[in-house]
């Protein structure tokens, strides 16, 4: 038996960064722990870990026997099938309440916050364990990926200033820029497959007792989507018949423009509408000011479902 620290499935920055950042706390603190992933690594997170010298986390998908710390999620949906056969020894996270349960009593570290890297950092500073120079550098990309270089309204003081406090360690004068350099590789959406794009980014939750995804595209420049919208479309259609899923949405977020396109396909369609007093037109909406799935998207779901 051994204790395995991972993120959410179809990880992205924090999720990973968030499990080589809190293994190594842990093993500073006299835990033997492995980080460990659900599955594949994205772009942004591959320039992160180059640009750092980490490698990926080892894959794994199955915890049943298995010791856990869960970060950035707390939800069955994005667990692994047999979470139930494994052993929560704790929680970092930022999002709402999951639905996880466990048989016996756990550590638990949630802030509406918006990165749990942020958590890290502040975990870090209660047990007084210094953080390297590279992973301060990972930690801060983590943080600036999940806030959108603090645009997103998920982002806190908190985050902010552990941002400042990261770029000293790891001596990165102009983090704002790392930040659009890692968005930029970010927004390259042209070498992929569309099934991979509506994948990227792309997160399943349980709504009374109906199954809806949302995946999210955060670009620089949202004319990219312009001449492949109907493939989208008709992936988000396959994933959705696929998954038996009741509705998919893609949110297409424009970070300079600070909104999203928002693609609708749903066995009820009026029930989005009416989530978000939107109309859509050709099973689409720009959602000015819209960034955050976990902010702006999944409570107005909530509600409806
Ligand atoms: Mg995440
Ligand atoms: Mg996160
Ligand atoms: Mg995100």
């Amino acid at each position: 038996m051994s204790t395995y620290v991972f993120g959410h499935t179809t990880p992205d920055s924090d999720s990973i960064v968030g499990a080589i950042s809190l293994s190594y706390l842990k093993n500073k603190l006299g835990e033997d722990t492995i980080p460990s992933r659900q599955g594949d690594i994205n772009p942004e997170t591959a320039f992160i870990l180059d640009k750092f010298g980490y490698e990926a986390p080892v894959l794994k998908t199955s915890y049943a026997e298995e010791s856990v710390y869960l970060i950035d999620f707390m939800e069955s949906s994005q667990s692994p099938d047999d979470i139930a056969e494994a052993t929560i020894l704790g929680i970092v996270d930022h999002h709402k309440l999951g639905d996880l349960k466990t048989n016996g009593p756990l550590e638990m570290w949630v802030r509406p916050v918006g990165c749990s890297n942020t958590i890290v950092k502040q975990m870090f500073d209660y047990f007084d364990i210094e953080i390297p120079k590279e992973l301060a550098g990972m930690m801060l990309c983590a943080i600036l990926s999940d806030t959108v270089i603090f645009k997103s309204p998920t982002c806190t003081k908190e985050d902010t200033k552990a941002c400042k406090e990261l770029a000293d360690i790891a001596e990165i004068e102009d983090y704002k820029a790392l930040g659009m350099e890692m968005f930029i590789v970010k927004s390259d959406v042209l070498s992929a497959t569309k099934r991979e794009l509506v994948l990227r980014d792309f997160k399943d939750f349980n709504m009374g007792g109906e199954k809806i995804g949302v995946g999210q595209l955060e670009v620089v420049d949202l004319s990219v989507f312009d001449t492949m919208k109907d493939e989208l479309f008709a992936q988000m259609q396959i994933l959705k018949e696929e998954g038996d899923r009741h509705t998919i949405l893609l949110l297409l977020t424009d970070i300079m423009l600070e909104g999203s396109q928002l693609l609708v396909i749903s066995n009820e369609v009026d029930k989005i509408e009416s989530a978000f007093e939107i109309t859509l037109e050709e099973s689409q909406v720009w959602l000015p000011k819209v960034m955050s799935r976990k902010k702006q998207i999944i409570p107005f779901l909530e509600t409806q479902f």
